[in-house]
């Protein structure tokens, strides 16, 4: 609790990820929503800070959701934009290596992984994700859906790709159609960050 948490600066250039995902929304995005998630959770953490020189833990519930609101959303939007690059630049196409084999032995194929992905991006609800994770416990990958990302901090598995599926990651530039966003979205993954995220866990 020591060190302050910070906005991690983009690892491309606010318009690298066009025409899939657009400069306006990456802006906004990063500079005013991964900033307020970075000051809620240092805004937090100085609070309960705060609770063990006082004693008073009376709002000790508050500040610890908050703590999982803010941290969540901190860590996942930390992921979220290296598990991204500008498409044929590092973006897009299919994984390889271990990490192709380990989706083929878990869903069968990649078109399952895709569909099964996707369906859950277009279904979740709430502030929602989409997460691939590697289950340490039975050494296997799983799709999961977060309606609440604050209620992600206990859970044991490791996000390997994330997709950040609230209404503020798309609607500018693709309103109501969350499906035609999930789409273009498979044109930036950064397969090579989600593989050595799987490497990573496994070691
Ligand atoms: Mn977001």
């Amino acid at each position: 609790m020591a060190t302050k948490h910070e906005l991690p600066p983009l690892p491309y250039a606010y318009d690298a990820l066009e025409p899939h995902i657009d400069e306006q929304t990456m802006r906004l995005h990063h500079d005013k929503h991964h900033l307020a998630y970075v000051n809620g959770l240092n805004k937090a953490e100085d609070m309960l800070k705060q609770a063990h020189s006082s004693g008073d833990y009376a709002m000790v519930k508050h500040w610890s959701r908050e703590a999982a609101f803010h941290g969540s959303g901190h860590f996942l939007h930390s992921i979220f934009w290296p598990n991204m690059a500008p498409a044929g630049q590092g973006g897009g196409g299919q994984p390889s290596g271990d990490l192709a084999n380990q989706i083929n032995a878990d869903f069968g194929s990649f078109e399952n992984f895709k569909a099964h992905y996707s369906a859950a991006a277009n279904a979740v609800e709430g502030s929602g994700w989409a997460l691939l994770v590697w289950e340490p416990e039975t050494q296997h990958l799983q799709v999961l859906q977060a309606e609440k990302h604050q209620n992600l901090t206990q859970w044991i598995v490791t996000p390997l790709l994330v997709l950040d599926v609230w209404e503020h990651a798309y609607y500018l530039k693709y309103q109501n159609n969350r499906a035609a966003y999930v789409e273009a979205f498979w044109n930036v993954v950064n397969w090579a960050d989600v593989a050595e995220r799987l490497s990573a866990a496994r070691s």
